[in-house]
């Protein structure tokens, strides 16, 4: 990994030995947890005679967001080394994930608005760091950064880069690109912004089935282009057309949606052109790109299995805004009571958990929550949970049932 700045074109590696030797030993202080580990060794389950906790076999931590956050870490380091008094700046979050953000802002990486405001910009000096987070950039704020002569510290995932490949070449053939994402957040902004870009392209973001039959039914029969635009505020290019712009589309995703959902808007997509259009040009007229990064459908397919297994209620654990871990709750929710919470302190007692309702957008309370006797809970974790928050939950759900944990792996 280098770093370049625009004004110097310095490169500067950040990837040292000496570095990331350091970084990740700081790191693992911060986020690992042994007990988690040693349950994983253990097939995923702790249990005593009343309380059996599953883990699912894949959760918490993915490769994209381990990357961000040593890469926030070697830059703090590298910078305190050589030129202690050039300011860090974060965009945003680092991941979704409020205990991991407070850490970041501990090390004394200053965070300003993932889309910085003029004062903000005006602030930023050149030579000073900005960290881009593992989720991207709008093209625009990149350049704006670029413009100032900052050193960019890019922590951008590669599977979200792979989206942008896939929007930028869709953009090249005048091909609308249909998002399948939330088009507030940042992944699915940076992502947009690729589509506008490079050559006419226009996009779409749609969220959800529902949306998506909307759109195939304009595209199908035509509509109130007014309406369309209106339920589409803030989810389509300046200048979208549905008249004009939604015939040729190619769909891709945001990388941490449900998978059977983005396979079936991309079939209602299809199925709309070939009606349309006739099987022999459909290929004119859709293209879609499969853009799920692995570690989401790997915590999906894990979930998906544990909720098999007979359970009382499911545990999620991670930051509200994270997309990946709101999907994994959506998977729990339609299966047995989930409760997802941010950390073990949520868990006030066994009478009362304060936990996140995605559909009301907030944190609600149950009473009652935790059942009496034998009981088995499932636990997961999104792609920016740390395992010590992990660790935390297990050891609060053993506590309210009056067991200490050392008192069982001792015993
Ligand atoms: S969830 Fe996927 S896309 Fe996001 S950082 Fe992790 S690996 Fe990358």
């Amino acid at each position: 990994m280098s770093l370049e700045s625009a004004a110097s074109h310095k490169k500067i590696n950040l990837r040292r030995p000496d570095i990331m030797t350091a970084v990740q030993a700081q790191v693992l202080t911060h986020y690992r947890s042994e007990l988690v580990e040693r349950i994983r060794a253990n097939g995923g389950v702790i249990a005593t005679s009343e309380l059996t906790i599953k883990l699912a076999k894949e959760f918490g931590f993915c490769y994209g967001v381990e990357r961000a956050i040593d890469l926030a870490y070697a830059a703090k380091k590298y910078f305190s080394e050589v030129s202690p008094h050039t300011p860090i700046y974060l965009l945003g979050e680092i991941i979704h994930n409020p205990e991991v953000n407070d850490q970041i802002s501990n090390l004394g990486i200053q965070i300003i608005s993932p889309k910085p405001t003029d004062e903000e910009l005006e602030q930023l000096q050149s030579g000073d760091a900005v960290i881009i987070p593992a989720f991207g950039t709008e093209v625009g704020t990149r350049k704006k950064i670029e413009a100032k002569g900052c050193i960019i510290v890019d922590t951008t995932c590669g599977d979200v880069m792979s989206v942008w490949k896939r929007v930028r070449q869709y953009s090249k053939e005048s091909v609308t690109s249909i998002i399948h994402g939330k088009a507030k957040h940042e992944e699915t902004k940076a992502t947009t912004s690729q589509a506008r870009a490079y050559g006419s392209g226009h996009y779409l973001v749609v969220f959800n089935l529902g949306e998506t039959d909307y759109v195939c039914d304009y595209i199908l029969n035509g509509g109130d282009k007014h309406a369309f635009l209106e339920k589409f505020k803030g989810a389509h290019s300046d200048g979208f057309d549905p008249d004009l712009h939604l015939r040729a589309v190619g769909v891709a995703n945001q990388t941490t949606m449900l998978r059977g959902e983005t396979e079936e808007v991309q079939r209602r997509f299809k199925a709309v052109m070939i009606k349309k259009y006739g099987a022999a040009e459909v290929e004119k007229h859709f293209r879609f790109f499969d853009t799920i990064c692995g570690a989401t459908q790997d915590r999906q397919d894990a979930l998906e299995k544990l909720l098999v297994e007979p359970m009382n209620l499911l545990i999620v654990v991670g930051g509200y805004n994270s997309s990946n871990t709101s999907h994994l709750a959506e998977m729990g929710e339609a299966k047995l009571p989930t409760y997802f919470i941010m950390n073990a302190a949520k868990m006030q007692s066994d009478k009362l958990i304060v936990h996140y309702d995605q559909h009301k957008k907030q944190e609600v309370e149950t009473r009652d929550w935790l059942p009496a006797g034998k009981i088995n809970v499932g636990i997961t974790a999104g792609a920016s949970c740390p395992n010590n928050l992990i660790e935390d939950t297990i050891r609060r759900l053993f506590e309210l049932r009056g067991v200490s944990v050392q008192e069982l792996l001792a015993g």
